[in-house]
């Protein structure tokens, strides 16, 4: 076996290392030492606790890169949860205001100040003539009254000429006694003869 001789970087004893050896400890001082360049003979000491004291640094970086994961994947959850709350109180809303409009006035207001409709849509309103339903209707205060002329071929022989052919109150039939925003878009629709 052959052997090569070195000086130990610690504490300059001399030293005979087996050839092919990468590591050795100095038999005088303890110290680790690396065999850095055969060739050249030259030997470091291994400084263990800087070896250490980067192992640990490494775990607290890790440690570090964990928690900041941890965190990201938490607040990506609560992220979610927030838009998910967003969306839902959206949509909430959205259906109330839905509700709200059905009849053009809230169910509150409604009991409050809102004007009760004489009429329903059915056939006893039919024998008024549409000018007098307007009238009254105005009177009671409402606003947005609209009158249109349904033409049919047998109103002079009925004697249907003015009565009433359909009233609707925001696209529905209207309910007697119900309460209704004064705004509300009240269309009337009368017979007219189209045979001349
Ligand atoms: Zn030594």
């Amino acid at each position: 076996m052959k052997f090569i001789n070195a000086q130990c970087p610690s504490c300059n004893a001399s030293l005979s290392i087996e050839e092919g050896r990468t590591t050795a400890f100095c038999t005088y001082c303890g110290t680790k030492v690396i065999l850095y360049n055969e060739n050249e003979k030259v030997f470091r000491s291994v400084d263990e606790a800087a070896i250490k004291k980067a192992e640990v640094q490494k775990e607290i970086e890790i440690e570090k890169i964990k928690n900041q994961e941890k965190e990201n994947k938490r607040n990506f959850i609560f992220g979610i949860l927030y838009i998910g709350l967003f969306i839902f109180i959206i949509l909430i809303l959205g259906i109330g205001a839905c509700f709200e409009s059905f009849d053009g006035f809230g169910e509150n207001q409604s009991h409050i100040d809102g004007i009760a409709m004489p009429y329903s849509d059915n056939a006893v309103e039919r024998v008024k003539d549409y000018s007098e339903v307007v009238d009254e209707l105005t009177e009671l205060g409402f606003t947005n009254i609209e009158t249109y002329p349904h033409a049919s071929p047998t109103v002079k022989i009925m004697g249907l000429e003015n009565k009433i052919y359909s009233i609707k109150i925001n696209s529905k039939a209207p309910k007697a006694g119900k309460k209704y925003d004064p705004k509300s878009s009240i269309v009337i629709e009368y017979f007219i003869s189209n045979m001349f």
